[in-house]
């Protein structure tokens, strides 16, 4: 039981520029014959579903065609894998590693809410002191990304770092997270 998923984050685009971001990497996507242009949403996990040539996108020991599509995600979300949750919240500048028991744990979900709430947020560094912008800091084992566009590929073969950074070209080179998990 349970839905796999990988999500490739945009973490530079803005809000304002998401939907029509979004609307032109799907042509794309589509004019490449990965996905079809019309949304499915009659399936259990709606969204666009594979197109004619979706191998492209994935590893090449796959015989068998994605059972679910795509889902595009505009607007504020808050991407993570699932059920687990990160352990440590590592600092971008400094490289400390905040452990998420309950205080740490408290502070960064203080910032996933304000985040949620207006679009930007920062989580100071205990070590540092440094106010960084949330997006910017990485997760170990189950990480956490925040950003205005997300793809997700539901039940979908692994997909090749080739797409994926073929996908980060269409996001005008943006910066992209990667997560994936289960539901
Ligand atoms: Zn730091």
């Amino acid at each position: 039981m349970g839905d796999c998923f990988q999500v490739i984050v945009d973490l530079d685009v803005s809000e304002a520029d998401a939907p029509r971001l979004a609307g032109r990497l799907i042509e794309r996507l589509v004019a490449g014959g990965v996905v079809l242009a019309e949304r499915n949403d009659s399936m259990a996990l709606g969204g666009h579903p594979a197109g004619p040539d979706w191998h492209r996108a994935v590893a090449d020991d796959w015989d068998w065609q994605p059972s679910d599509g795509l889902a595009v995600h505009t607007g504020r979300g808050v991407f993570h894998s699932g059920a687990d949750v990160p352990e440590h919240a590592v600092c971008p500048r400094c490289g400390a590693r905040t452990p998420l028991d309950a205080e740490g744990w408290a502070r960064v979900s203080a910032a996933i809410s304000a985040w949620s709430e207006t679009g930007t947020a920062d989580l100071p560094c205990p070590a540092c002191a440094a106010p960084t912008p949330l997006p910017d800091w990485a997760w170990d084992d189950a990480p956490f990304a925040f950003g205005h566009l997300g793809l997700r590929f539901w039940n979908w073969p692994d997909l090749t770092e080739e797409f994926r950074a073929h996908l980060a070209d269409l996001l005008d080179g943006h910066r992209t997270a990667y997560l994936w998990g289960k539901l």
